[in-house]
């Protein structure tokens, strides 16, 4: 198991791409701390999994733009693991409007939840890292971050930003033993781009080469190679799971 021994906190783990990571973290052996927001109760369902397959899971509440929320969420981790060696940013939303039409509060939400939240985690569950002298950062940006998409310019830009940050704590972080990447996943099938209109769909799709969208699971593994042993030289990447989207 590549990830035994380990305790992982993901957020934005009650569907979607944070799901598959927590599952798939759990069953190489990682303690789960998975965090929902206004989907507790997915949160509860993927901990309750993890545990019937024999693995350590908790779940919790936690607003990814409230500080005080993530603080809980590490001294519940430490309470019940004794350290954090994985953290994975993956809550995200999107508000899409073209830029003529798109308010400010659209913009703002997004940057909120998208970067200042994986800025706050960064900052405090990055910091006991850096107190261990060890640990992993995983942070969820997307394609549109390095090739941009219409109707997307809050989305696109707190990806880009994500991708600034993964940067910038992988240099900070690195004298302590921290490594931070990023995963740019393309056309993935969760609830985000379920609802997109199918025209967009078909859009999206033909941009993909492999012809078919991804599966969180596929994202999910290349989380877990890049928590794992085998990533121990890697870090401030951005790695593209796209089906060649982006090459
Ligand atoms: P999803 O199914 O819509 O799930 C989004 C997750 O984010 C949910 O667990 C949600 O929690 C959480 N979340 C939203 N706002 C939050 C907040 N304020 N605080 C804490 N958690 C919050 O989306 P997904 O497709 O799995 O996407 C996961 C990540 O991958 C996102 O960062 C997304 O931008 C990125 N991504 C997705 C695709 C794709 O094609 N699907 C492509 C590229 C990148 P609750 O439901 O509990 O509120």
């Amino acid at each position: 198991m590549k990830l035994a021994g380990r305790v992982a906190i993901i957020t934005g783990a009650s569907k979607g791409i944070g799901r598959a990571v927590a599952l798939a973290m759990a069953s190489e052996g990682a303690g789960v701390i998975a965090l929902g927001n206004t989907d507790v109760a997915g949160a509860e369902d993927v901990a309750r999994r993890i545990v019937e397959g024999g693995g350590q899971a908790l779940a919790m509440k936690a607003d990814v733009r409230n500080a005080d929320e993530i603080q809980a969420v590490l001294r519940a981790a430490l309470e019940r693991f004794g350290s954090v060696d994985i953290l994975v940013n993956n809550a995200g939303i999107t508000r899409d409007n073209f830029i003529f039409r798109m308010t400010e509060d659209e913009w703002l939400e997004v940057m909120d939840v998208n970067l200042k939240g994986a800025f706050l985690t960064t900052k405090i569950i990055g910091h006991q890292m850096f107190r261990q002298r060890a640990g992993r950062i995983i942070n969820i940006s997307s394609v549109v971050g390095l090739r941009g998409n219409p109707g997307q310019a809050n989305y696109s830009s707190s990806k880009a930003g994500i991708i600034g940050l993964t940067k910038t704590a992988a240099r900070e972080f690195a004298g302590r033993g921290v490594t931070v990447n990023a995963i740019a996943p393309g056309f993935i099938a969760t609830q985000m781009t379920e609802r997109l209109p199918e025209a967009s769909k078909t859009a999206l799709l033909s941009l993909v080469p492999l012809g078919r969208p991804g599966t969180p699971e596929e994202v999910a593994r290349v989380a877990v190679f890049l928590a794992s042993d085998d990533a121990s030289y890697i870090t401030g990447q951005v790695i593209c799971v796209d089906g060649g989207m982006t090459m």
